[in-house]
């Protein structure tokens, strides 16, 4: 059993010469088995919430903590952050020229464990990975990210998150850009993941769609750069009925 704790985090950036602060004291649970749901307007700041726990340089943390197990996570490098559990989708977005899918989920694997997988099962879990998320073998060979389609760059991730098998990890807008088809293999790629281990799943998303193929436990409406609300499931549907509006005041803006 983990905990990621977010506690009254705020978070700046650099903006037209000054600084501007985006995430306003969010605080959020997590534990292992449980999947959280932000959802939240554009521009609201989660994306920003994803990257600073990520470790993204550019987003500087002025306030609060995000502690893993008690460690705080603040203080890794983006490498240790890896190695505590951690798994942030949108860690490796970039290019990796001359680098194979496959060679990357293997050294990927090997930094994460500190001792490379064994050949003959590992081959066996990569091959079955990609088979449910139907990917073709020849996947493997392809330079990561190199011409990714949308859908391909999602399932690359899910594919990482199925193989790395964090204890936490954060999903920022898998679903965006998918049709129905692909968005349903991804979303049972994330159920492979969380009915096979214990793990803590954050997923962040501004549609309820990819809701309706994973229930999340716990639903936060996320305005302003904070929470502003929280609920279960149900929060999600009444999201799909109202939209953001009733969450929105002028003043807000
Ligand atoms: P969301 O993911 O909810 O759409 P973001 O976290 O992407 O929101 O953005 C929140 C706000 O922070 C926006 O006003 C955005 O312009 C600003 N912002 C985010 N990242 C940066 C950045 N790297 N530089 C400048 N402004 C940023
Ligand atoms: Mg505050
Ligand atoms: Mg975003």
């Amino acid at each position: 059993m983990a905990t990621l704790e977010i506690r009254d985090l705020h978070v700046s950036v650099e903006a037209d010469g000054g600084s501007k602060e985006i995430l306003r004291g969010v605080d959020l649970t997590i534990r292992s088995g449980e999947t959280h749901a932000i959802m939240g307007p554009n521009g609201s700041g989660k994306s920003t919430l994803a990257y600073s726990i990520a470790g993204h340089p550019k987003y500087e943390v002025t306030g609060g903590s995000v502690t893993l197990d008690g460690e705080d996570v603040l203080e890794m490098s983006v490498d240790e952050r890896a190695r505590a559990g951690l798994f942030l989708a949108m860690q490796y977005p970039v290019e990796v020229p001359g680098v194979t899918v496959s060679n990357f989920l293997r050294t990927a694997k090997t930094a994460i464990d500190g001792e490379a997988p064994k050949l003959r099962t590992w081959v066996k879990d990569v091959r079955s990975a990609m088979e449910g998320l139907r990917m073709d073998a020849s996947f493997a060979e392809r330079n990561v990210n190199e011409g990714f389609s949308g859908g391909e760059k999602k399932r690359h991730e899910i594919l990482q998150m199925e193989l790395l098998r964090p204890k936490f990890a954060i999903l920022d807008e898998t679903d965006s850009g998918l049709d129905v088809d692909a968005l349903k293999v991804v979303s049972e790629g994330v159920n492979r993941v969380r009915q096979g281990n214990d793990v803590g799943m954050l997923l962040i998303t501004h549609y309820t769609r990819i809701l309706r193929y994973i229930t999340p436990d716990f639903v936060h409406v996320f305005v302003d750069g904070k929470v502003a609300e929280q609920g279960g499931p149900e929060l999600a549907d009444a999201l799909e009925e109202s939209g953001y509006d009733r969450f929105l005041t002028p003043a807000a803006g």
